[in-house]
């Protein structure tokens, strides 16, 4: 156990107590979490993990909270933003070193401006450098990735560098697991004046696809479900396309809503709770099971849900 003196008294960041998580998610659904830790910087957030550990107190780092689902009866123990204390970045010459705060979105925008090629489509993801790897985000033709060269963790109280080729990552999967990410080294690649013109080109096209056929204006948590592997999936269909295909789209349970604009979406429409959104992800996934004998898997992360839940 641990005490709230102990806490307050070990961290030079900000603790807040039964923060509730609908203001630190993209969804805005969830109910509060014991200990909601905001550290000052780098030395602050290792020393909270160090306390956490040697007390037993569960804790989970997480960024903009851009991927997550969090439960209506909330977290118990520690969640421990990184934005504040990780969120720094340098680019010296082709190689940018980002902690895990550091905001994708700023970026690749950055790097895209230095004529650095190899992020430049990930702008559109509101998340951070650590959620990034965790996930092993991307988008249009882009991962994480192809450009990460070696990834900074925390591990077992000690700080590691682990090279990228003794990573695995998947699509939307990487193998540190549970790691503690701290911050990352990517290698871009200097863009000639032509290929800046022709991937802003793209880059512009993309983006305008995207808010085209994301519901962007409404509070999102990205795609809910991961697109199924191709060998399970003979329809060759996307799970958006699936939902859609079973007519889901604009199905309501409460204030959550299956999107009108991207079927693989759920938008918070008013005051849904984590269990309205859950009942859509229940139903959907049995009518894509039902219609196309595809077993649905989550993308979004739960977080204080039992496990096996879904
Ligand atoms: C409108 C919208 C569009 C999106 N589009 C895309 C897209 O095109 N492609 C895509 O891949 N994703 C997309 N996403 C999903 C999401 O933005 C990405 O998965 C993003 O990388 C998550 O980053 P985050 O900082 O918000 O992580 P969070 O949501 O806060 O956390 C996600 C996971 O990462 C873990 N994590 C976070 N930081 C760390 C750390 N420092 N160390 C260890 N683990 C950590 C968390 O514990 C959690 O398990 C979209 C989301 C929205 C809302």
């Amino acid at each position: 156990m641990i005490s709230t003196e102990e806490l307050l008294g070990t961290i030079r960041g900000e603790v807040l107590l039964g923060e509730s998580m609908k203001e630190h998610t993209a969804l805005k659904v969830g109910g509060s979490v014991d200990f909601f830790v905001d550290p000052l910087d780098r030395e602050d957030l290792c020393g909270a993990i160090a306390l956490f550990e040697a007390r037993n107190l569960p804790y989970e780092l997480i960024g903009r909270g851009s991927n997550l689902l969090v439960h209506d009866d909330g977290v118990r123990g520690a969640l421990i933003i990184t934005s504040r204390a990780l969120g720094g970045y340098s680019v010296r010459k082709n190689i940018l070193t980002a902690g895990a705060g550091a905001l994708l979105p700023v970026i690749a925008e950055k790097t895209f401006g230095l004529s650095l090629g190899g992020m430049e489509m990930l702008q559109g993801i509101p998340g951070t450098v650590g959620g990034a790897i965790a996930m092993n985000a991307g988008a249009h033709g882009q991962e994480i990735s192809s450009v990460v060269s070696r990834v900074e963790i925390l591990h077992e109280g000690r700080v590691c560098m682990v090279p990228a080729h003794d990573i695995t990552f998947g699509y939307r999967s990487c193998s540190l697991g549970r790691s503690v990410i701290l911050g990352a080294e990517m290698k871009l690649k200097k863009l000639s004046d032509a290929e800046c013109d022709k991937r802003g080109r793209l880059r512009r096209e993309a983006f305008r696809r995207r808010s085209d056929s994301q519901p962007l204006s409404w509070p999102n948590a990205g795609s809910v479900f991961r697109n199924p592997r191709p060998e399970e999936n003979p329809s060759g269909l996307s799970a958006g396309q699936m939902i859609d295909a079973c007519g889901l789209k604009g199905l309501q349970r409460g204030g959550a809503v299956i999107s009108e604009t991207h079927a693989n979406f759920i938008i918070n429409a008013g005051d849904a709770r984590a269990a309205d959104v859950m009942e859509l992800i229940v139903e959907a996934r049995e009518r894509v099971r039902t219609m196309f004998g595809v077993q649905l898997e989550l993308e979004i992360k739960l977080l204080g849900f039992a496990k096996n839940c879904c």
